[in-house]
C-alpha cells in the first residue's frame, strides 16, 4: 500500500456493491522482517479506521500474528455491533471466544475437514453456530475429499457437513444459521 492505493481503496468503499473492507490484517508468515511487519501494522490501523469511517465490517486476515492482531483490534476495531469476520481462523479456541465476545464471527473453511485440524475442530465445538461463517478461501484450502485441488464454493457442502457433525446438528441448520450470520455481518439480504 501507499497513499495513492489507499485513496483508491477509500473510493471503493463508496461502491454500492461493497459490503466490507477486506481482507485486511497481518501476515507474519510471509513477512518476517521487523520493518515490514511494522508497516503492515500501520496500514492495518489505517484500513480499520477507513472501515470505521465508512461504517463497513471488516474481513480480517491474520497469520502467525495472533497477539498483534488481537491487540490492534481491541485498540481500534470495536466500531460496530457486528464488526466482521476473522477469516480462515487458525488460532486457539480461547482466542476465538475472545473474538466472539467482541462481536466477531469466525470464518471456517476446508481446513475443518482435515484430519490434523485439532484446534479448528475445538474452536467449532466451543463457539456457538451463531458466530460461524462458511468460507472457501478459494482457490486454496479445498476440503476433503478434494484436498489439494483448486477450491470453489461448490465444495462448501463438505465444510457444512463437517461442522454439522462436530456440533451434532443437521446440515440444514448449519446452512441456515451461517447464511443468516453472513446477512447480519454484511448487512445484506
Ligand atoms: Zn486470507
Amino acid at each position: 500500500l501507499n497513499e495513492e492505493t489507499y485513496s483508491w481503496l477509500k473510493e471503493q468503499t463508496a461502491h454500492p456493491k461493497t459490503v466490507a473492507v477486506g481482507e485486511i490484517g497481518l501476515d507474519y508468515y510471509w513477512d518476517k522482517e521487523p520493518e515490514v511487519q511494522a508497516a503492515q501494522r500501520e496500514w492495518f490501523v489505517r484500513q480499520l479506521a477507513l472501515a470505521g469511517e465508512t461504517d463497513l465490517p471488516v474481513i480480517i486476515h491474520s497469520r502467525d500474528a495472533a497477539e498483534d492482531t488481537m491487540r490492534i483490534l481491541k485498540e481500534t476495531g470495536r466500531f460496530r455491533e457486528h464488526p466482521g469476520v476473522i477469516h480462515c481462523y487458525s488460532y486457539s479456541p480461547e482466542q476465538a471466544k475472545e473474538y466472539v465476545k467482541m462481536g466477531y464471527c469466525i470464518g471456517v473453511g476446508g481446513v475443518v475437514t482435515f484430519k490434523n485440524a485439532k484446534k479448528l475442530k475445538q474452536t467449532v465445538e466451543q463457539i456457538s453456530l451463531e458466530h460461524i461463517l462458511l468460507e472457501t478461501d478459494c482457490p486454496y484450502m479445498a476440503p476433503e475429499p478434494h484436498r489439494g485441488t483448486r477450491n470453489d464454493s461448490s465444495n462448501l457442502s463438505y465444510v457444512a457437513a463437517r461442522i454439522a457433525e462436530i456440533k451434532g446438528v443437521s446440515v440444514q441448520e448449519v446452512e441456515q444459521t451461517t447464511w443468516e450470520n453472513a446477512c447480519r455481518v454484511f448487512g445484506v439480504r
